[in-house]
């Protein structure tokens, strides 16, 4: 496990530019209320330059980028290999990456990761694309889902957290 970032930071703070192999966790982060940019499309230039452009923490589970984000001297995390969608954001939270509360509101788009806008009771509206979130079935399955990664430890091989 690598994780290259300034400790000092307030998690809350953290930016994201996501992987292209890593779309579910983009919206999860989202979900979470992190700005996080991710393109299916992206490729590793892209991704190191809209990190050293927007201060934005690389994520990633490939070795080469990493190596490259290292380099340059960008803030990344490498995630490791064979964890699902779920222990990965444990693992985020248990290195101090991300911050989970709850219950979580609806801040960002998902889709789009444009900021939501209340525009009714219980009723959201994404400032950028126009999408419509509401607090329905869905999001009680959301927020269990929350609650489970805001109260669960991942137990990794042991490999030594590294810090820049
Ligand atoms: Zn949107």
């Amino acid at each position: 496990m690598v994780l290259n970032m300034d400790s000092a930071a307030s998690t809350l703070n953290y930016k994201f530019v996501v992987d292209a192999m890593l779309g579910n966790l983009a919206r999860w982060l989202r979900i979470l209320g992190y700005d996080t940019l991710y393109d299916k499309n992206y490729q590793y230039w892209k991704i190191l330059e809209i990190s050293k452009r927007e201060g934005r923490t690389i994520i990633t589970r490939n070795s080469h980028l990493a190596k490259k984000a290292y380099k340059m001297g960008l803030s990344y995390v490498l995630i490791p290999k064979g964890i699902n969608v779920i222990e990965t954001l444990i693992y985020l939270k248990q290195n101090g990456v991300i911050n989970v509360e709850y219950p979580i509101s609806p801040i960002r788009c998902t889709v789009c990761n444009g900021p939501l806008e209340k525009f009714d009771i219980g009723k959201w509206k994404c400032s950028k694309c126009g999408k419509i979130y509401w607090k329905g079935s869905h999001w009680n399955t959301i927020q269990k889902t929350v609650i489970k990664v805001a109260n669960s430890k991942l137990y990794d091989d042991g490999e030594p957290i590294k810090s820049k």
